[in-house]
């Protein structure tokens, strides 16, 4: 591994990791979408894959704005984010269970993408590289968005009946389990 002896070092290591989990997630969100039952979580993955195509590029004109080679930097954060998605999805059988679970998987993502985001163009305003802040400005505010609107679906109807599924919840929602079962019997 090549030194990281200054800020500007620092800076391209952190695109270069950025890149490679983008790429990585470019491959992951249609399975995710595919593993997903409830429709709405479906298009959430389809939506936030489109917005992360862009990320992608808009990672590759910071590195010509560097004149740097566009190359990634394996991110081994984000393989085992992934890993653990496709874990649960693997062992989760009840869907509205499993959707429950994808959300939080994926809102694990989001929390690390925002994170490795807002580092980098903290370093980028720092070296002055303008503008490398408003590109991953930009991408930040759409992770902060997906992360939001993972949060809101949960909040409306997964994590409602997931709870009854498991027998987790307790008098109205356990109630409510058997019907959701039912509803969601046909789904992966
Ligand atoms: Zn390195
Ligand atoms: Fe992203
Ligand atoms: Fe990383
Ligand atoms: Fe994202």
């Amino acid at each position: 591994m090549a030194k990281v002896a200054t800020m500007d070092e620092l800076f391209l290591d952190e695109i270069r990791d950025l890149y490679d989990a983008e790429k990585q997630l470019t491959k992951a969100l249609p399975k995710m979408a595919e593993w997903a039952a409830s429709d709405e979580l479906r298009a959430a993955f389809e939506s936030h894959l489109e917005e992360t195509r862009g990320q992608v590029e808009r990672l590759e004109q910071i590195f010509e704005a560097l004149e740097e080679k566009a190359s990634g930097k394996k991110c081994a954060a984000m393989s085992g984010l992934i890993k653990e998605a496709e874990e649960l999805a693997d062992e989760a059988d009840e869907s509205s269970v499993r959707d429950a679970g994808l959300i939080a998987a994926a809102q694990k993502v989001e929390h690390y993408e925002m994170s490795g985001y807002g580092s980098a163009r903290t370093h980028a305003q720092i070296l002055g590289h303008d503008d490398a802040v408003s590109l991953l400005e930009q991408t930040l505010k759409e992770e902060k968005a997906a992360d939001r609107k993972l949060n809101d679906i949960a909040e409306s109807m997964v994590n409602e009946d997931a709870a009854g599924g498991t027998g987790a919840g307790a008098g109205s929602k356990a109630r409510r389990a058997s019907t959701s079962k039912t509803r969601t019997a046909g789904g992966r």
